[in-house]
């Protein structure tokens, strides 16, 4: 997946500067910045939930443009987890999971309810398969939300703050399903605070600041050495 030089604007507003980044296959990278340094924005512009203006972004070899085929495409490719988990109340966790595969995938009803079973066991909720979300607990409406993005045997796997709605106890049993994601090789970009997350399974760690990338390095060398004031500053706060 590239970034090169993105540019956003809501309004008057420049909300990302010449964003530019790469991620290669299998990697997985953190990123993370003060609040309305556009992290939402340009992950959402990563499967164009947010339109950007100047720049290009390239998903899967294809480049993301006004072209609707290209479009759903790439939406098939790219999986995402947002902060509420957004799944829908009126659907069981089962059909929440196999809803996008029978309905954008085309898959057999039977083979989607296999392997929603089997995304299920992997984030160790199969036995709720048939109640409703608002009958479980933020941490595992979460861990369905992966889940059902995983239904979509995404390529690359989106994070936005995953676990800053949950309570402090279910915080662990989400993140530690994100690492056993890691651990399978998938391509991961995830903005979270969480920094012992970072630590354990970012190979590259990416600090926002005013739609800017301002640095970027490995966990170890971006927070115990930043550079820049900015950095200090916000690591002073998080820590
Ligand atoms: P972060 O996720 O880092 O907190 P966001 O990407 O949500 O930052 O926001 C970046 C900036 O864009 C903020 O100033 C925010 O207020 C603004 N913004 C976000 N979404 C919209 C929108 N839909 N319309 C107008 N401004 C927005
Ligand atoms: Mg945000």
């Amino acid at each position: 997946m590239v970034l090169d030089k993105v540019n956003k604007w809501y309004g008057a507003m420049h909300v990302l500067r010449d964003v530019t980044l790469s991620v290669a296959t299998g990697e997985r990278v953190v990123v993370c910045g003060p609040s309305g340094s556009g992290k939402s924005t340009m992950i959402r512009c990563i499967n164009r939930l947010e339109q950007h203006q100047e720049g290009r972004i390239i998903v899967d070899n294809m480049e993301l443009t006004d072209d609707t085929r290209s479009l759903d495409a790439i939406r098939r490719e790219v999986g995402m987890v947002f902060q509420s988990f957004n799944l829908f109340p009126h659907l069981t966790v089962l059909e929440n999971c196999t809803l996008a595969p029978i309905w954008v995938r085309h898959m057999p009803k039977k083979e989607a309810e296999a392997l929603a079973m089997e995304y299920l066991a992997r984030v160790k909720i199969p036995e709720q398969a048939h109640k409703y979300p608002g009958q479980l607990s933020g941490g595992q409406q979460q861990r369905v939300a992966i889940a059902r993005a995983l239904c979509m045997k995404p390529k690359i796997m989106l994070f936005d703050e995953p676990t800053s709605a949950l309570d402090p106890e279910m915080i662990k049993e989400v993140l530690d399903t994100m690492v056993g994601l890691a651990e399978t090789g998938m391509t991961m970009v995830c903005v979270t605070h969480e920094m012992g997350f970072a630590r354990q399974v970012a190979d590259r760690v990416v600090f926002m600041d005013r739609g800017e990338i301002v640095e970027s390095g490995v966990p170890e060398q971006l927070f115990n050495d930043p550079k820049t004031d900015r950095l200090k500053t916000f690591l002073s706060q998080i820590l």
